[in-house]
């Protein structure tokens, strides 16, 4: 048994954090009496590690053997294709490993990733991933991810089923890249006839486009509806309805709040994708968080992509995330920025239904230290955390010196 002791906790209260193996026994006031082993955290912030809710592990850090491309989701997809007809297992398992161990120096010890299922890849990508989700420093989490649609890639769907007997955790969809609104509504269906089957949950890819027209947002949130599946559907990025009238985003947005769906909103990547189209007043390309938070639907802010054909930059910083998404989506009260740690710790632990997951007796005591004494100045700061634990044990420390001479 080991404590921290003394440390701020987000809401500004001093508390002691008791951990006995792998989990949180108590924290409280002075519950560190007694304890042999303690760690002094005074006027430092303690916090449950973060949880990266959406990131693609299996294309990470391709980047620069692709070539360049002008900027938009479909352009990203096709510049991919080429390097993903050369993934091999081990290129998968290294990449995807050197960001799993990027985001627990980071403060992640928990991520759920999706990974392409399609007729280029086959199972490798997933193959690659699950060889790298070894759990000994995080929990990682697979979505069997069809990102070349199920019905405009014939034999993609048997590649899911294939998928999920594999390991794969979730189910997830792009219905909106199939060809027609009759093919969006069958890829709906046919992934939630997977997720029933082999009873797992749904994540999908809905609606990456600034065209307001594109509605398969509603579909899933029919499908959910219809089929029962309360609280175990997540729709990530989710841009056309900031693009959409407000008649049917009230609708929708009124949809996901009854069946209790997730948001990932990843304002991260969509900052640069979205919009290409636009001169003059250029759109954010985030959802719409304010009005799916004003109804009490659930939102988390995920990394999505690091250094791939989507994104240049990232590096498995939830801070960095937490940060760029509060920029986006207008988070300056202290409420907001509140709400922004929620965005990266409970959020997207209710969208992956851990029960385990906080800073409270019982939960799993994944955990870490920062230098700066609040939540605020921690994402001003941007500085890495001091100490980070995964099941009561020490996975990574940081340590920034800065010095200025007079
Ligand atoms: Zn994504």
């Amino acid at each position: 048994m080991w404590a921290l002791s003394g440390g701020r906790l987000p809401d500004g209260a001093a508390a002691d954090v008791v951990v006995d193996g792998e989990r949180i026994a108590r924290v409280g006031a002075e519950a560190a009496a007694g304890v042999p082993e303690v760690l002094d955290c005074s006027d430092r912030l303690v916090l449950p590690a973060f949880v990266d809710g959406h990131v693609h592990l299996d294309k990470v850090l391709i980047r620069d053997e692709l070539r360049e491309h002008d900027g938009t989701l479909r352009g990203a997809i096709k510049a991919i294709h080429e390097r993903k007809r050369r993934y091999s297992v081990e290129d998968v398992r290294g990449r995807a490993r050197a960001v799993i161990e990027e985001s627990v120096r980071q403060g992640t010890t928990r991520l759920r990733s999706h990974v392409d299922v399609d007729t280029i890849g086959k199972l490798v990508p997933l193959e690659g991933v699950l060889a790298a989700a070894a759990e000994d420093i995080a929990e990682v989490q697979t979505i069997a991810f069809p990102q070349e649609g199920l019905l405009r890639d014939p034999g993609a769907y048997e590649l899911m089923e294939a998928a999920l007997e594999l390991g794969a955790h979730v189910v997830g969809g792009m219905p909106h890249w199939e060809a027609d609104e009759a093919a969006q509504r069958e890829h709906v269906r046919l992934c939630f006839d997977l997720a029933q089957r082999f009873d797992r949950d749904v994540d999908m890819h809905v609606d990456e486009t600034d065209d307001g027209g594109v509605r398969t947002l509603e579909m899933v949130a029919d499908e959910a509806l219809k089929r029962g599946y309360t609280g175990r559907v997540t729709a990530g990025h989710v841009c056309s309805l900031a693009a959409a009238d407000e008649e049917y985003a009230k609708r929708v947005i009124d949809k996901c709040a009854r069946a209790s769906i997730s948001i990932a909103a990843n304002p991260v990547t969509n900052l640069v994708l979205q919009g290409r189209g636009d001169r003059g007043l250029i759109r954010r390309g985030t959802t719409r968080i304010a009005e799916l938070r004003a109804a009490g639907v659930n939102v988390l802010f995920g990394q999505d992509c690091v250094k791939d054909g989507f994104y240049p930059f990232g590096r498995g910083s939830m801070l960095e995330v937490a940060l760029i998404s509060a920029h986006a989506a207008h988070l300056t009260t202290h409420d907001d920025i509140a709400y922004a740690l929620r965005a990266i710790t409970d959020a997207p632990a209710q969208a992956m239904r851990l029960s385990d997951y906080g800073l409270a007796a019982g939960m799993r005591a994944d955990l870490m230290v920062m230098t700066a004494g609040s939540w605020e100045e921690a994402l001003r700061l941007q500085l890495p955390p001091e100490s980070v634990w995964f099941k009561g044990r020490l996975v990574a420390e940081n340590s920034v010196t800065s010095v200025i001479y007079h």
